[in-house]
């Protein structure tokens, strides 16, 4: 077995990004202690890796760092009916991101982004691929596509979306209303047109398969300590302490894998990283999952729903409003009504959730070495597709920690930019 120049590392975040860090580092021989506030294993596990929509989505290189959307989002914001919202308490909070995020509606930052995003994406089923191959995925992951729906609404931007597409030479095959009631013969044609990304898979349970992911973790060694994180430090030139309020834990190199909470790690060293979080919600409708075959996102409305074991999930919208606002109703009465204008046959919801995706304003993650801490190393920021980069993320955030080669620009996701 190769051996790795580093001693130890200590990862704060169980989520996806964090747990899928740790296996490749143990399969590496680097012994790894995971933090947590909460025991990823356990029912109160609710972080953004728990109750996303689920989808493995390769071919998603488009974000909201547009041109085409500008007109649309001061009218979106102000609506409270609508799959964008904002809390206007947090308005004064929003302000640096917000900034930020207006220097990207261009179309070089557009292009920049999808790029780089397809760099990842690109590579990003291979990596779950290898994980699979060790872990049991038996009615925990689905092939079977993924379908997106629009109306005649908005056929610029859907457009847009086709081309950039075609010239990365992601896989598509455009649908008419027809060919899509054809494949999920339940939903009301409410819609004009689709698309369906047919290599695209799902996750029946993304808690099953993070779980599963974190077990072959532990089964090679790997620690799982469960305690809420308050302060992370590099105090010499291969020494990192994570603190939290009972006890220092000492690691030649750490990780930074809380996602949407990772801002308060960040700002502790000295780096002023614009990190926010859109919130998103889901509810389920219980027994309901077998209406269709697999995740519909309707592009218009902002959400979409995927059959889990857990129910049909209606999933999506995005509310600006940090990490501390209460859930709001309005956003779930949102999410019931998109769910029941495809489905009317559905009843009554439950479990709602009210999660984190941690978003920077260009829309790309933060991955690779701290500025002014190079022991200290970050792995967060990426926003709605932090399920589908996971692994990736795993394979990338190892190596650097292993000081390996990689073939791979790693320089667009340094907070380099930001600072
Ligand atoms: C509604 C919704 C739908 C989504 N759908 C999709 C999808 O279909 N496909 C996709 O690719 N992505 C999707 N996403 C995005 C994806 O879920 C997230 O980007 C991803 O889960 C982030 O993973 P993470 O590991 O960075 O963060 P998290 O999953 O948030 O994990 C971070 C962990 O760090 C822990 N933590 C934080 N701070 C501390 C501390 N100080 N001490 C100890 N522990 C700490 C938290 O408890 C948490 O468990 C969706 C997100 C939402 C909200």
């Amino acid at each position: 077995m190769q051996r790795y120049k580093c001693s130890s590392v200590g990862i704060i975040g169980s989520g996806i990004q964090g747990v899928c860090i740790g296996l490749q580092l143990v399969k590496k021989g680097i012994p790894v202690t995971i933090f947590d506030r909460i025991d990823p294993l356990s029912n109160t596990f609710k972080s953004a890796s728990y109750g996303n929509a689920g989808h493995f989505s390769p071919y998603a290189v488009l974000q909201f760092n547009r041109p085409d959307v500008l007109s649309d989002v001061p009218k979106m914001l102000i609506s409270s009916y609508g799959p964008l919202a904002l809390k206007w308490n947090y308005v004064p909070k929003l302000i640096p991101w917000f900034i930020n995020y207006l220097k990207t509606f261009n179309k070089k930052s557009m292009l920049h982004t999808a790029k780089y995003m397809h760099q990842i994406l690109s590579l990003s089923n291979d990596a779950y691929e290898e994980i699979f191959r060790e872990i049991n995925t038996n009615n925990l992951v689905e092939k079977k596509g993924i379908i997106y729906v629009w109306t005649n609404k908005n056929l610029k931007s859907r457009e847009l979306e086709i081309k950039v597409r075609k010239d990365l030479g992601i896989e598509q095959k455009l649908l008419t209303q027809k060919e899509i009631l054809e494949l999920e013969p339940n939903l009301q044609p409410v819609f004009d047109a689709g698309v369906i990304y047919e290599s695209a898979m799902h996750a029946k349970d993304p808690h099953g398969i993070l779980k599963e992911i974190f077990r072959l973790y532990l089964k090679k060694g790997g620690k799982f300590i469960q305690d809420n994180i308050q302060e992370l430090k590099q105090t010499g030139e291969n020494k990192t302490i994570i603190k939290s309020n009972n006890q220092d834990y000492f690691f030649e190199k750490s990780v930074i894998a809380s996602g949407a909470f990772s801002k308060k790690l960040t700002d502790q060293l000295g780096e002023n990283i614009p990190l926010d979080t859109e919130r998103g919600y889901h509810v389920h409708f219980k027994n309901m999952e077998y209406l269709i075959s697999r995740p519909v996102i309707f592009l218009d409305r902002g959400f979409g729903m995927t059959p889990m074991n857990q129910g049909l999930r209606a999933v999506g919208t995005v509310e600006l409003g940090g990490l501390k606002n209460p859930p709001s109703k309005k956003r779930i009465d949102y999410l019931i009504r998109c769910a029941k204008e495809l489905l009317p046959q559905l009843g009554k919801h439950e479990d709602e959730w009210l999660g984190f995706r941690p978003t920077l304003p260009d829309f790309l993650p933060i991955i690779g070495p701290s500025l002014k801490n190079k022991n200290i190393i970050y792995a967060f920021g990426h926003h709605h597709l932090g399920w589908t980069l996971g692994a990736v993320t795993g394979k990338i955030v190892s190596g650097i920690v292993a000081e390996e080669k990689t073939n791979l620009d790693l320089s667009p996701y340094s907070s380099k930019r930001f600072n």
